[in-house]
């Protein structure tokens, strides 16, 4: 019997157990165990029911474009729970001195690919305009294929410094928590050098993409969800796992090298295993390989993978008594001085998340600009929240309900260098058989990366078993 440990009750450590316990049920004879330190499952994947709504404490949704979650919810028969964001009310907004901004339509992500609304947008100064049509007519030398270089920097050489400011970092600072100008291009806008690589121009890329992608038929939806929300994955896979092979509230404290395999530390006790995930955060996962000897490379490649910490809020308002503008939410760009980050007009971007006539708004603070947030009180948070909302939207009417959620070092930042530094992490982690890193620190910090790295460490342990038993 080949013994696992998984260590992490989040998406990553949960799909492999989920595709572990599909092997299980074959016959393969393996036992896996999920060691979890906090008394649930699913990591920052929570969904709370209040009051009629539907609150996200963490992820809201996944992108439609990456396969690998809607396969994990078509493998555990949640298909029909699957709905898309209501893409046809889909309008963004950027805080420009004040006023909400639409980003003008046609813009993937910072790219034109329509004149005309570009032309007629607030959003771009006109020197940006000017800008926009140079890098289609003169576009820059693309990067060295060995190179990297940060967003801001990569947006700058094809644009210019607004487009930096006003989109670029607004947009990635939503999904990372962290600045344009600390993260890599190749690990965060892979299609975006693939682009410049095949068109130089990024302007010409995603014109010639649109026009070899006609729309035909109904086009997918940007953002997949789960009608009940995000948290009913995590429940699902519970269901299909053993209940025994489910730890809660035991935190791993680090491991040993042992002849065959490695060896848990727990607080009162040891458990031995042939194979371990950590699909921990990279910090943990540093201090957890700390003891075993030759990890001293491992550890600083781990430690060099900084983490920021994000709030996200939740706030239900009677709707007649606000008025808020078409779509799904804003941005705020740092040079606006605000703490929140972003907010999604959650009723507006996908259905039956809040009872009729009630507006569900989620509040995004923290990351890297931010970090002294965390140590607010909820209270404190909320008085900042809404104030600012009072400065935006004008809102001035109570809440009917407010939640704050904390997310402690839970999101990495991919660094300028990040897939040379994963690369070499990898590569050294080879002398560790058995020993298996995922989770979000490596390879997407999406849901959709998330599952796909679980899984390929449960592909990973079959390959190995089917090995040993071939020498065997
Ligand atoms: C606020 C927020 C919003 C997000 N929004 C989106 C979104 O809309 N769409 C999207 O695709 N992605 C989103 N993400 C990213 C995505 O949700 C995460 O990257 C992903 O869920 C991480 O899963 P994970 O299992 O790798 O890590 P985690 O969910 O962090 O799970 C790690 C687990 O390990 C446990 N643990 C830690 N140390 C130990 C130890 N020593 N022993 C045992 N257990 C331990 C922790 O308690 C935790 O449960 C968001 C993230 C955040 C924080």
């Amino acid at each position: 019997m080949t013994r696992v440990a998984i260590v992490g009750g989040g998406i990553s450590g949960l799909t492999t157990a989920f595709y572990l316990e599909q092997e299980r049920r074959r016959g393969v004879p393996i036992s896996f165990t999920v060691f979890e330190a906090a008394d649930r499952f699913g990591g920052v994947i929570r969904t709370e029911r209040i009051d009629g709504c539907i609150v996200e404490a963490g992820p809201d949704s996944f992108l439609s474009t990456k396969p690998w979650a809607r396969e994990l919810c078509d493998d555990l028969r949640l298909s029909s729970q699957l709905i898309g964001s209501r893409d046809e009310d889909r309008k963004t907004y950027i805080l420009i001195n004040g006023r909400l901004e639409p980003i003008p339509l046609g813009m993937q992500m910072m790219v034109p690919t329509r004149v005309g609304s570009v032309l007629r947008s607030r959003l771009f100064s006109r020197q940006t305009k000017l800008a926009m049509a140079r890098e289609y007519l003169w576009p820059p030398q693309p990067l060295g294929a060995d190179d990297d270089e940060s967003v801001a920097s990569f947006v700058s050489r094809h644009f210019n410094s607004e487009v930096v400011d006003h989109l670029a970092d607004p947009l990635l600072t939503g999904i990372y928590g962290a600045d344009a100008s600390a993260l890599s291009v190749r690990a965060t806008l892979p299609l975006m050098i693939d682009m410049e690589a095949r068109h130089r121009s990024l302007v010409r890329g995603a014109l010639a993409a649109k026009a070899s992608n006609p729309a035909s038929g109904a086009p997918q939806p940007l953002f997949t969800a789960l009608r009940d929300g995000m948290q009913r994955m995590v429940e699902s896979i519970i269901r299909h796992v053993p209940r025994e092979a489910l730890c809660s509230c035991r935190t791993i404290e680090g491991m040993n090298a042992q002849e065959n395999g490695w060896q848990l530390r727990l607080a009162e006790t040891t458990e031995d295993f042939e194979h371990v995930i950590l699909a921990v955060p990279a910090h943990v996962s540093a201090k957890l390989i700390g003891d075993l000897p030759g990890s001293e490379r491992p550890v600083e490649l781990l430690s060099e993978i900084a983490h920021s910490s994000a709030v996200t809020v939740a706030l239900a308002f009677d709707s007649s008594a606000i008025g808020l503008p078409p779509g799904f939410g804003f941005l705020v760009p740092r040079r606006e001085s605000k703490r929140i980050i972003a907010c999604t007009f959650v009723h507006n971007k996908f259905e039956n998340r809040a009872p009729a006539g009630t507006a569900l708004l989620r509040v995004f603070m923290g990351g890297s600009r931010d970090l002294e947030i965390l140590d607010l009180t909820d209270e404190q948070i909320t008085k900042i929240v809404r104030t600012e909302l009072r400065e935006i939207l004008n809102i001035d009417a109570t809440p009917q309900l407010v939640r704050v959620f904390k997310w402690h070092k839970a999101m990495p930042q991919y660094g300028v260098g990040h897939l040379l530094r994963i690369a070499r992490l990898e590569m050294h982690m080879q002398r560790f058989p058995g020993l298996h890193l995922i989770g979000n620190a490596y390879h997407g910090i999406g849901i959709p990366d998330c599952v796909r790295a679980g899984r390929a460490a449960a592909d990973a342990i079959m390959r190995r078993m089917r090995s040993q038993r071939a020498l065997a």
